[in-house]
């Protein structure tokens, strides 16, 4: 599986990279998923409060 990050969505909270247990998240402009590290938790999914997560 993949993690898209809808970026028109994104506001660049953080909440997804605290809440990733693996740290496979990180935030600047936008959210941008490591996928070789991602073991697909579906956590950032939940936290995201834009629903700009998908997987
Ligand atoms: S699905 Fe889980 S491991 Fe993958 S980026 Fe989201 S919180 Fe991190
Ligand atoms: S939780 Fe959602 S809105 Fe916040 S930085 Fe992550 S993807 Fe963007």
């Amino acid at each position: 599986m993949a993690v898209n990050v809808d970026k028109e969505k994104c506001t660049a909270c953080w909440a997804c990279e605290e809440a990733c247990p693996v740290e496979a998240i990180k935030v600047s402009d936008t959210a941008e998923v490591d996928e070789e590290n991602c073991i697909d938790c579906v956590t950032c999914v939940d936290e995201c409060p834009e629903e700009a997560i998908s997987l």
